[in-house]
């Protein structure tokens, strides 16, 4: 098929379906999952559910409180707190304090613990500082114990554990002023003053329940899957869940979650049910034990190297090789940079905008034909197999890489109760109704993901407090305020790392730590100032959030046809100033960690004020 006969010539005549049936078809299922209520469909764990946030890992410590003061706080022990932390031991600030609310370190990594849980971003790049505690993973994607073991490594490594307060929540933090420091209060009762602090709270982190009636009616056993409850199921991240050998399970949600622990479930339950609002799209996973030898050989810088690689191919750059080769890098490949180069090649001239658009666009559909045609080629029974085929584009919602998710439908003890896009009716005394019909249960896990879209201070669960007693949730009332996604106008001394306002990647651990290094530079030149206070000027956080808006605009078209996710504020995309890409900087990674180099090397610090 010549590439410039499907640009210019009949593209149905060229991929032998019709494009334009498709999009309609994609359509059509969007608007049949559309609710007025958006994103405030979802139950929040307050009040009747707040238990639902309980750690159920580590048994309570009492302690006594502590009142002291610490040069850098860091709120947070996941990727985010131990890069960030770890970058500023190695430049020799050794008063670095991580306050965590989970019971060790690991972020996502402590809370995600259920059975099949792993990474699903090639190990060697997602995994941080492997070259730094000279480690290498196991397999190509790392379970979840590992990540967590090797997460507890990095504090180790950098002596994180000696100064640290686990299990301890922040409950506010307010800037004095007069001393010139952060005063932090924690639900222990600690009073902590930090001259610095960096906000590494994560973005995925606050549970959410299904907004359904009947959740506490339930007489039976419920939980979140971020909140694994093996006192019940028995087992392990590796399976083996002997404690529903005679329970009937039901799991309510398909997103990336849910496609990691349904085939432990459908091994070890009874019977299973499995409640789909939307499919997520399956395409390969193909997980392999590393050989060592591959790695021993390579230069040092090769992490570096191999994160820079995956991150130019998955933002639709080109490179001479394709280090990691897998499931990302071969549906971006086909999107974006080396389709548009044959195009053009064989066009004889660079493409125009809207041709590389309608290339991409063709090349996704033709994707998703092939993740459509792989569950025909693995579930039996042909009506199982079109409920779980999703109809959007690839982007539209997390794309999911599994090799035994779809044959559990094949399971005799294993039900997929589609709901045809409406999601489930109601829970009762004794199980589910959906589609009109009751489904008795033993066990419901909720595998309905974590707040995305609701403000920064509902999701860290407190409130900060800058100069002129202002708070931030009232300054990011209309939406984030930063410059580079780091620092805000009327908060000096305080840093956010994250999804504010800045690179959303692929592989998130890679953006965390170009900030974590990039705030090291701004504290070393502090250091070397002798100043007491970073403050940004309120004229360079306007710039940087007129440039954020001014880049928005790239990807809103492409969610407003996309079924309802997080990704697109549940099918309202540009709608709401704290939606999940309203933190992500438009132009891109590469554009971002280029511009942020050049800051630096630039050496004038500009748009920041050292006192
Ligand atoms: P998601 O938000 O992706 O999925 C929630 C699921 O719950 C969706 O299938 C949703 O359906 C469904 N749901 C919500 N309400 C209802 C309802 N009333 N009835 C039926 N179903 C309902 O959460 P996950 O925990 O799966 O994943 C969150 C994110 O965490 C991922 O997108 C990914 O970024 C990350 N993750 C990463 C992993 C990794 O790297 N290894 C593994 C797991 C997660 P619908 O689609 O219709 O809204």
């Amino acid at each position: 098929m010549s590439l410039v006969d499907l640009l210019h010539g009949d593209p149905a005549e060229e991929l032998g379906f019709d494009p334009e049936e498709l999009k309609a078809r994609y359509l059509a299922e969007r608007d049949r999952r559309m609710r007025e209520d958006g994103n405030e469909q979802y139950t929040e764990i307050v009040e009747e559910f707040a238990r639902y946030d309980d750690d159920p890992y580590t048994e309570w410590i009492e302690r006594d409180p502590v009142n002291d003061e610490v040069q850098v706080a860091v709120i947070g022990g996941g990727f985010g707190g131990l890069l960030m932390a770890g970058r500023l031991k190695e430049a020799g600030f050794d008063d670095v304090r991580v306050i965590e609310k989970g019971g060790d370190f690991g972020g996502t990594w402590y809370w995600n613990r259920y059975p099949g849980a792993m990474c699903d971003v090639e190990s060697y790049c997602y995994l941080p500082m492997l070259e730094e505690l000279n480690y290498i993973p196991k397999h190509k994607y790392s379970f979840a114990p590992e990540i967590l073991e090797h997460s507890k490594a990095i504090a180790r490594h950098f002596g994180l554990y000696e100064n640290s307060l686990l299990q301890t929540s922040v409950a506010e933090m307010r800037w004095n002023d007069d001393a010139k420091r952060w005063i932090i209060s924690t639900d222990r009762g600690d009073t902590v003053r930090a001259q610095f602090v960096a906000m590494a709270n994560g973005p995925l982190s606050r549970p959410k329940l299904p907004g359904i009636p009947g959740i506490s009616d339930f007489k039976g056993h419920t939980f979140h899957t971020s909140r694994w409850d093996y006192d019940y199921t028995g087992g392990s991240n590796e399976g083996n869940l002997t404690g529903l050998a005679d329970k009937k399970v039901a799991v309510i949600g398909t997103g990336a979650t849910s496609v990691q622990c349904v085939p432990h479930l459908g091994k070890s339950a009874e019977h299973l049910y499995v409640f789909q609002r939307t499919p997520s799209s399956i395409d390969v996973r193909d997980n392999r034990e590393t050989d060592r030898a591959e790695f021993d050989k390579l230069e040092p810088g090769w992490q570096q190297r191999r994160m820079d690689n995956f991150n130019v191919l998955v933002s639709g750059g080109d490179q001479d090789e394709d280090l990691v080769a897998d499931g990302w890098t071969d549906i971006f490949r086909n999107l974006t940079g080396i389709a548009a180069k044959t195009a053009s090649r064989q066009l004889g001239r660079r493409l125009t905008g809207a041709e590389k658009g309608k290339l991409m666009e063709l090349s996704d559909y033709k994707k998703m034909n092939q993740v459509r045609h792989r569950v025909d080629e693995i579930i039996a029974d042909p009506a199982t197999a079109d409920a779980l085929k999703p109809w959007y584009r690839q982007f539209c919602k997390r794309p999911c890489f599994h090799d035994e998710y779809l044959p559990t439908f094949n399971r005799p003890n294993v039900t997929l109760v589609d709901t045809d896009g409406k999601g489930v009716d109601r829970v009762t005394e004794t199980g589910i109704v959906a589609n009109g019909e009751p489904y008795e249960v033993d066990c419901i896990i909720f595998a309905t993901g974590f707040e995305v879209g609701t403000s920064y201070t509902r999701r860290a669960g407190y409130d900060i407090i800058g100069r002129n007693s202002e708070t931030i949730s009232d300054r990011w009332v209309d939406g984030m305020r930063t410059m580079h996604g780091l620092y805000s106008h009327g908060f000096p001394n305080c840093f956010f790392l994250g999804f504010t306002q800045t690179a959303v990647t692929v592989n998130v651990p890679h953006a965390l730590n170009e900030q974590a290094k990039h705030v090291r530079y701004v504290l070393e030149q502090a250091r070397e100032q002798g100043a007491e206070t970073v403050e940004v000027t309120a004229e360079a956080e306007q710039d940087w959030i007129d440039e954020m808006k001014d880049k928005a605009k790239l990807g809103q078209r492409f969610y407003a046809e996309c079924t309802p996710g997080y990704y697109n504020n549940e099918g309202k995309p540009g709608e709401n100033p704290v939606g999940f890409f309203a933190g992500a900087y438009g132009a891109g990674p590469i554009r971002f960690f280029r511009l942020l180099d050049e800051w630096r090397e630039n050496g004038r610090l500009a748009g920041l004020v050292l006192d």
